[in-house]
């Protein structure tokens, strides 16, 4: 890379970590994706009466789940190009009867979400994000604890003084699920126990009341703003880079992609980290749907078989991230089959673990044309895995678009410390990311 590029990837850096310090939960995510996307001329497909080439739409699954499209003009049976992100990421929910109050603490009571390490969530400030809905039916927005003048919540851990018999535990037990719980406040007024000042605070400032978190959506997720990491900058912590690295740049290479032929579509999921589950989850009908109210809205008009013949055609990069070789823990990975920090795109033939159980595996056919793609275009890339065999393991949405009949090909960022509250990447891998997604989304076959 030289120095031009360089001065490009730090540019490009600060729009990323602008992005990760708003999108900080998956509702976040798609409301800023949906906002950018209608800045740039993209409306909700139920409002367009028809769809003709260079027409932009997107598709809102619940607030969590977005996919953008832009028209090709090709018949659409003849298959669509897809780069698909997830936008949820591991944290610490509330539960559903999250308050109490234990001598003279009142604390928020969680479950945690996807796969975390318990103990590296103590101890760090936490904001508190998401929606609850009153008895009167009324939708209150919280965003707690991301502005510097927000209080922040917190999971205290033991005193090292006090903590002989923890230290000796594993990893695993020395803080369990159950003592994630994040201090709420301390506060007291006359007559008033520590919990009913709270609640009393509560109803005054956000119209809530206890039972209201019952029918809430309330994340607990690192309050700390994204950084520049080294002396040359060259790395970016921040929470929520898996899988919003991906998102970012995919999002950012739909905008930018130049293709006229074929239709572009952008997936940005939730629920992948706990498998692709539920109505805004892969797993779900939500591309089916989503690609059928488009088809209906073509010069054709819908069918079933047009539908089927769209999907099985249709190519797609699943935009994931991978685990970077960590030269603290080498052993773990087989170093010619590892992604590397700064290395370029990530593409993962499969995912999956142990017997390659749940894994899409792509077919070498499409990994050869993106292979040709990226070298005629100059995009380093590196072919890796998740771990040594029986060691590692991890899946993504690729195997639940692969399903359709497509052909998909796991292809992101490379990130050390996956699943951390700050995990870690490169600059230069941002941009090339970005570059890729943007190269396969102006292909015009
Ligand atoms: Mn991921
Ligand atoms: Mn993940």
């Amino acid at each position: 890379m030289n120095a031009r590029e360089r001065k490009a990837a730090m540019a490009y850096g600060e729009k990323y970590k602008a992005f990760l310090d708003t999108a900080r939960t998956e509702r976040l995510a798609a409301a800023e994706i949906i906002r950018r996307a209608e800045e740039k001329g993209f409306k909700p497909v139920y409002t367009m009466k028809s769809l003709k080439a260079g027409d932009k739409v997107y598709w809102n699954q619940k607030d969590k789940s977005v996919i953008l499209a832009v028209i090709g003009k090709e018949p659409v049976h003849e298959g669509i190009k897809i780069v698909g992100s997830h936008i949820d990421s591991p944290r610490l929910d509330l539960k559903a009867n999250p308050v109490h109050e234990q001598d003279g603490i009142v604390y928020f009571r969680t479950h945690y979400y996807g796969g975390i390490k318990k103990y590296q969530w103590t101890c760090i400030p936490l904001a508190l994000i998401g929606v609850v809905f009153t008895k009167d039916g009324k939708k209150v927005d919280i965003n707690i604890g991301l502005k510097d003048s927000d209080p922040v919540f917190y999971v205290s851990d033991l005193l090292i003084h006090m903590a002989q018999d923890q230290m000796k535990k594993t990893l695993a037990e020395g803080i369990t699920g159950e003592q994630l719980q994040a201090v709420a406040g301390t506060h007291s007024e006359e007559g008033q126990t520590p919990k009913d000042a709270i609640m009393t605070l509560l109803k005054k400032e956000y119209g809530i009341e206890e039972e209201d978190f019952a029918a809430a959506e309330l994340e607990l997720v690192p309050a700390t703003k994204s950084r520049d990491v080294g002396f040359d900058r060259s790395l970016i912590a921040s929470y929520g880079q898996d899988d919003r690295a991906c998102a970012f740049t995919s999002v950012q290479a739909l905008f930018d992609s130049t293709a006229k032929t074929r239709t572009n579509c952008c997936l940005c999921v939730d629920k992948e980290e706990i498998g692709s589950v539920g109505a805004t989850g892969m797993g779900s009908h939500l591309l089916e749907n989503a690609v059928a109210e488009i088809i209906s809205r073509m010069s054709g008009g819908y069918s079933d078989l047009t539908l089927r013949r769209c999907l099985a055609h249709s190519a797609m990069l699943s935009s994931d991230v991978n685990a970077a070789f960590d030269p603290m823990n080498g052993n773990l990975y087989d170093k010619d089959n590892s992604s590397f920090l700064g290395g370029g795109i990530v593409f993962n033939k499969y995912t999956g673990s142990r017997g390659k159980y749940s894994a899409s595996d792509a077919n070498p056919e499409f990994i050869a044309k993106v292979r040709a793609l990226m070298e005629k275009n100059d995009i380093p890339f590196q072919m890796a895995e998740l771990g040594k065999v029986d060691q590692g393991g991890g899946g993504t949405i690729a195997y639940l678009a692969a399903k359709y009949g497509m052909d998909v090909l796991d292809a992101g960022v490379s990130v050390l410390s996956m699943h951390a509250p700050w995990e870690l990447t490169n600059k230069e891998d941002i941009c090339t990311a970005y570059r890729c997604y943007k190269i396969f989304l102006s292909l015009e076959k």
